[in-house]
């Protein structure tokens, strides 16, 4: 295998923004000086403890993950992949995935949705169910659906 150019990884660190490789992944950065803060997607983060210096183009986690670097360790980490894979995926115009943080609140939210729509189609099926039958014991309504050929209630 070739080895990749050292000018050619120095352009990746200085023309891939991390800025919009976290904000791609759905990280929500806050102007903190001349950095940008925000909740690491490395660990369980509460309090923002990542900072990545737009200046020079790397970021650095002060919670539990103690690491940072480049944009090339960025991609290492969010992929899990190699040093070299992650020049090749940089190379290749990456684009980042839907993000942890997403995917979290989704799947925390998603049992929630169901039981209450669950909740609803029960409730619906009752009101059928009670118009059904109301409008079945009034001769008149139903003389009237006959008339339109839509008498089909049972
Ligand atoms: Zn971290």
């Amino acid at each position: 295998m070739a080895r990749i150019p050292d000018d050619q990884i120095e352009r990746l660190k200085q023309e891939v923004s991390l800025q919009r490789l976290a904000e791609g992944m759905g990280i929500t950065l806050k102007r903190h000086g001349a950095d940008l803060i925000g909740l690491c997607p490395f660990h369980d983060d509460h309090e923002p403890s990542l900072v990545i210096s737009p200046k020079n183009n790397l970021w650095h986690c002060l919670g539990a993950c103690q690491a940072g670097g480049s944009v090339i360790d960025w991609v290492m980490k969010v992929e899990g992949v190699s040093f070299r894979h992650a020049v090749e995926l940089l190379q290749a115009d990456y684009q980042p995935l839907a993000a942890d943080p997403v995917k979290r609140s989704t799947v925390q939210k998603l049992p929630t949705t169901l039981e209450t729509s669950a909740e609803d189609a029960r409730l619906l099926v009752q009101v059928i169910d009670y118009y059904r039958e109301t409008l079945k014991q009034s001769p008149e309504a139903l003389a009237y659906l006959e008339r339109r050929g839509i008498a089909n209630i049972e």
